[in-house]
């Protein structure tokens, strides 16, 4: 039994050891990938659930891996937080949407181009100098302020980071739109956000997925649009797959959503097939 014991330790620390080693790994792969320009983004559409035209687009980040192929980024934003990766790479990733949005204004008819939409992470935020890049990234594409979307996760927001607040405050001042992202995962109420520099709610998939099946999300999902309007917040559901969530969310007065049910996130050229064919 003791021998037994002491393998099995054996083979934790082998665990152990091999996934430290692969989480370096991906630390360097992830390094030299920065440095070469390795990423592309692609685009969801936010659609307005009653008309199905879309409004924006989410701009996704992917890592163009030379062996394994496209890399989705919950197999390395973890990694590129903790490395500090996320930094460079945010800035290449908030410029390259912005281009993006810039072509989309010359090509499209006019006051018909979406909103662009960019995931930030908190750790932008803290890096001194945020508020800036974003301001700059502007004016180099020329794209308006209330054509830019932030995106910040409920979850990494600690309550009392003031700096992060006054920046959002700055950002949404300058008229680009603050969204709260994965709402309902973290433990802020749409009471405390009534008071900060919030335009949207994004409704996390989780809540979204139930709500078919049983009462109680349904009454959650309800609730929120609610009370999100009454305080003036627009109202983003995550990860429609079913014309029956679909359906549902229109019910409630949601306005507006996102999911595989109209689009999965498109390549660049994509976009403007999928606009062709849905808007008219
Ligand atoms: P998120 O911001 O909540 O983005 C939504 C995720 O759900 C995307 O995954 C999208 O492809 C996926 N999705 C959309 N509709 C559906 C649906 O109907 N069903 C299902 N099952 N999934 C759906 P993706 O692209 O893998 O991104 C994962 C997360 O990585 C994002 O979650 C976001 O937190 C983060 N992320 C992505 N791009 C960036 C970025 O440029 N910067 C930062 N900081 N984070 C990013
Ligand atoms: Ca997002
Ligand atoms: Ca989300
Ligand atoms: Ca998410």
């Amino acid at each position: 039994a003791k021998g037994a014991g002491k393998n099995q330790w054996r083979r934790y620390q082998a665990h152990l050891h091999a996934e430290m080693v692969e989480r370096l790994e991906l630390r360097s792969a992830l390094d030299h990938a920065v440095n070469e320009g390795h990423f592309l983004l692609h685009y969801q559409p936010i659609v307005d659930l009653a008309a199905g035209t879309a409004v924006g687009f989410e701009a996704l980040v992917r890592w163009h891996h030379p062996r394994r192929g496209i890399v989705t980024p919950d197999q390395f934003i973890e990694v590129a937080e903790e490395s500090g990766l996320i930094l460079p790479m945010g800035r290449w990733v908030l410029e390259e949407a912005l281009r993006t949005a810039a072509e989309w204004r010359r090509i499209l008819p006019a006051g018909q181009a979406p909103y662009m939409s960019v995931n930030v992470s908190v750790r932008q935020f803290r890096e001194s100098g945020f508020v800036d890049q974003v301001r700059a990234a502007l004016t180099s594409t020329g794209v308006p302020a209330n054509s830019l979307m932030l995106e910040i996760t409920e979850t990494l927001l600690v309550k009392d980071d003031e700096q992060i607040w006054a920046d959002l405050g700055i950002l949404r001042d300058m008229g680009i739109r603050i969204a709260i992202d994965d709402f309902g995962t973290g433990y802020s109420s749409l009471g405390y956000l009534r008071q900060r520099p919030i335009d949207v709610v994004k409704i996390d998939k989780m809540f979204i997925d139930d709500m078919v099946t049983s009462q109680q999300p349904m009454a959650l999902v309800s609730g929120i649009v609610n009370l999100a309007q009454s305080q003036g917040l627009v109202v983003v559901a995550e990860g429609i797959e079913q014309p029956a969530h679909r359906d549902l969310l229109v019910k409630m007065g949601c306005p507006l959503g996102q999911g595989y049910l109209f689009s999965s996130p498109l390549g660049p050229t994509e976009v403007l097939a999928w606009l062709r064919n849905t808007q008219s």
